[in-house]
């Protein structure tokens, strides 16, 4: 495999076009190889941050040769109506900065399901979903130099940032202004190959098998982050509502730094966990109960647990909501849910020092990953287990063995 190809602007067997879709050029290629050569820049497709996969010889692409299975957002929708659909599209080639990834697992997370039902707009048609990936570098763009052939590291939701903004110049990179997401903006790891920029990704430490290690690439981080806006005072008691991928790892954190946990659930599946990885308690709802908690992370998308989970908070304590997606938040009771200094605060992305921070930690207190394989054919059934509430810790996708 080549490690760069030049963008072939004038060259008509490379006149294939990124904007066209390479899915699209698979099952018609005789519409998609033959449209004429306008001499237009734009037909060409352009340098991407996302990938080259557009710019693949014709050859190539004909013989089958370096081609990969991958799932693309088809059709966005309830994900029982099957949103996504598993294609062939060409293996991407790195551009400068970049390394590719050959994908081992692939986590899945609440956002990508987001994503199939158009909560989440697409930022691109035929985007490939998935940002926990964990795989081996197997082929360097120009410029790189931080990996080696053959290290296993992990791709994540922040893809890249501008580097320039008044954000990113005050270390809040996670707010930048032109950032771009694995699997939202550019394609991500439901696949057999993924690009991303080599310093946007994670080194793995040999602490954590490859299943084990996904989830905590976007669930973990994020639960992290959440956990750190809460600002839990030392040994306070936690409330976390939703335990699935993400809050089964923070749990682990928050016990590990002498908090109390108190979860709350209506998987009773769930509780069970939650006690088994240490928590105080595990209940339904807090309603009725007077617990005052001193922080409060909210990981179910229900906008109808926001007044609840205010409400369960003593003065001065903050509740995160660590989803990308929240449907509609009913009315709050400023008396009971906002005064005496309760705040509210989402979670958007993270920086790359939380996934620094979270990794570290992780590796150094064992966390205990409980994941539910699929193989990468079942994506789709992934998804809907999971809007279903039938996934217990966190889904992941086998894509291939490990070596
Ligand atoms: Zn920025
Ligand atoms: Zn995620």
């Amino acid at each position: 495999m080549s490690l760069f190809i030049a963008p072939p602007f004038g060259r008509p067997a490379f006149r294939y076009g990124m904007r066209t879709g390479t899915t699209e050029a698979i099952h018609k290629p005789a519409a998609r190889y033959n449209r004429p050569l306008t001499g237009r820049r734009e037909n060409f497709g352009a340098w991407e941050e996302g990938g080259f996969a557009g710019f693949v010889p014709r050859e190539r692409l004909m013989s089958g040769i370096d081609q990969m299975r991958a799932w693309v957002v088809d059709r966005p929708g309830p994900v029982t109506g099957e949103p996504l659909k598993l294609v062939h599209r060409a293996v991407p080639e790195p551009g400068p900065g970049q390394v590719r990834v050959r994908v081992l697992v692939c986590g899945v997370c609440r956002t990508d399901l987001h994503l199939a039902e158009g909560d989440l707009a697409p930022k691109r048609q035929g985007v490939t979903p998935g940002h926990e990936v964990v795989g081996r570098v197997d082929a360097l763009g120009p410029g790189t130099g931080r990996f080696q052939i053959g290290d296993r590291i992990g791709v994540a939701w922040l893809g890249s940032t501008d580097m320039t903004c008044r954000f990113c110049l005050r270390g809040a990179e996670n707010l930048c202004l032109s950032p771009r997401f694995t699997g939202w903006d550019q394609d991500g790891g439901y696949a057999e190959y993924v690009l991303v920029r080599e310093e946007y990704a994670y080194a793995l430490s040999d602490a954590f098998s490859d299943e084990q290690a996904a989830p905590l690439l976007c669930a973990g981080i994020i639960g992290y982050r959440a956990l750190r806006q809460a600002a839990l005072p030392h040994g306070g008691r936690l409330g976390i509502f939703g335990y699935g991928g993400s809050a089964h790892l923070v749990a682990q954190v928050a016990v590990a730094e002498g908090a109390e946990v108190h979860v709350f659930t209506r998987s009773a599946r769930a509780r069970e966990l939650a006690m088994s990885l240490g928590a105080a308690s595990a209940g339904p709802s807090p309603v009725g109960q007077r617990i005052g908690l001193d922080a409060a992370l909210l990981f179910a998308p229900a906008g109808s647990l926001i007044p609840i989970a205010l409400e369960a908070l003593d003065r001065g304590a903050t509740l995160a909501v660590a989803g990308i997606y929240v449907d509609a938040i009913p009315g709050l009771d400023y008396e009971r849910q906002l005064f005496q200094e309760k705040r509210l605060r989402s979670v958007t992305a993270n920086t790359r020092v939380d996934g620094e921070e979270f990794l570290a930690i992780a590796s150094r207190i064992g966390i205990n990953v409980t994941t539910t394989p699929y193989p990468l054919e079942q994506a789709d059934k992934a998804l809907v287990d999971l809007s279903q509430g039938r996934v217990t810790g966190a889904a992941v996708l086998r894509v291939a063995e490990a070596g």
